[in-house]
């Protein structure tokens, strides 16, 4: 079985990079994180996010505020973010707390600094299968470590486990527009495993740690692990049993080592691409 590894598609999509920063002239694109609170998931993403954005040689700035800041003042805060001309781009980190009215935000947002596509236009684009706005860095991550590694989607029988707004959905139609034939799962999926199974091409987006061993998978297929777990010994896992997978995948991706790393590149390319279109 063949590891596919996110370093080496990083390193692919930093060329790209480096290609539009020369159109730039000069001028060195800004990310900023936005940060509700200390959850550690948070910190971590943000943490391998800026470190990322400096390897690019991007700039990036966390704005944190506190768990309990209230609707009314993190809007006025987020505004101020959102309008300052200094900044290209906006990750926020969700879910935010529960006072915080998340579809507000994904109102309020500038679509063209939107680099995670939560803005209503900019998914309203990645379902329409126009790819002129940002389509969620995950999603298109899963795409990037296919397309690097020359797998073909045209006519495959794709199987994505997830139907959430960030990974599964987005997902399934980036996978449409390059011709794939994608089957979504989800928790009330009947014969599941048999699903996945026929899949030649499998996506374990669910967020349950090594759900998917090597029963799941055909033989020779590709799989691909979106989630990042803790498992009960506090080890860092996918949803993939990756040891499991010996004798029947062809190819899969390790967590950590996968398509995280190709998630940060991809928000440091739509970085360039919102100072590009400024
Ligand atoms: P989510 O909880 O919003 O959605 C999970 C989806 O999986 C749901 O649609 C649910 O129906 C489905 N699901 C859950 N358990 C299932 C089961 N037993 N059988 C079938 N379907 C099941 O999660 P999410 O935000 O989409 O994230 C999914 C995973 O990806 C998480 O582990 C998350 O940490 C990870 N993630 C990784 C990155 C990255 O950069 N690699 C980015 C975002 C999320």
């Amino acid at each position: 079985m063949i590891t596919l590894k996110g370093a080496a598609v990083s390193a692919k999509i930093k060329e790209q990079v480096d290609t539009l920063l020369t159109d730039l002239k000069g001028k060195t694109p800004k990310l900023a994180i936005v940060r509700i609170g200390e959850r550690p998931d948070d910190l971590s993403y943000e943490r391998g996010a800026l470190k990322k954005m400096e390897s690019f040689g991007l700039m990036g700035e966390s704005f944190a505020f506190p768990q309990d800041i209230t609707d009314e003042a993190f809007k006025e805060e987020f505004a101020k973010i959102n309008e300052n001309p200094d900044i290209d781009g906006i990750l926020v980190l969700r879910p935010l707390p529960k006072q915080i009215k998340e579809k507000d935000i994904e109102h309020m947002i500038d679509p063209g600094k939107d680099l995670d596509g939560i803005s209503p236009e900019n998914i309203a684009r990645v379902f329409a299968g126009d790819d002129t706005g940002f389509a969620p860095c995950t999603a298109e991550a899963v795409v990037e470590v296919l397309k690097a590694n020359e797998i073909a989607l045209t006519g495959k029988r794709v199987a994505i486990v997830g139907r959430s707004m960030v990974v599964g959905r987005p997902l399934s139609m980036l996978m449409l527009k390059e011709n794939a034939t994608v089957t979504i799962c989800h928790t009330r999926t009947e014969n599941l495993k048999e699903t996945c199974k026929n899949a030649q091409i499998l996506v374990a987006a669910a967020g349950r740690a090594r759900m998917v061993d090597g029963s799941y998978v055909g033989k020779d297929a590709i799989v691909v692990d979106v989630g990042i777990n803790v498992d009960k010994d506090g080890k860092l896992c996918g949803d993939v049993d990756f040891d499991s997978l010996e004798g029947t995948a062809s190819m899969a991706t390790p967590v950590p080592g996968g398509v995280g790393a190709v998630t940060t590149a991809v928000l440091a390319r739509h970085l360039v691409s919102a100072a590009l279109k400024k």
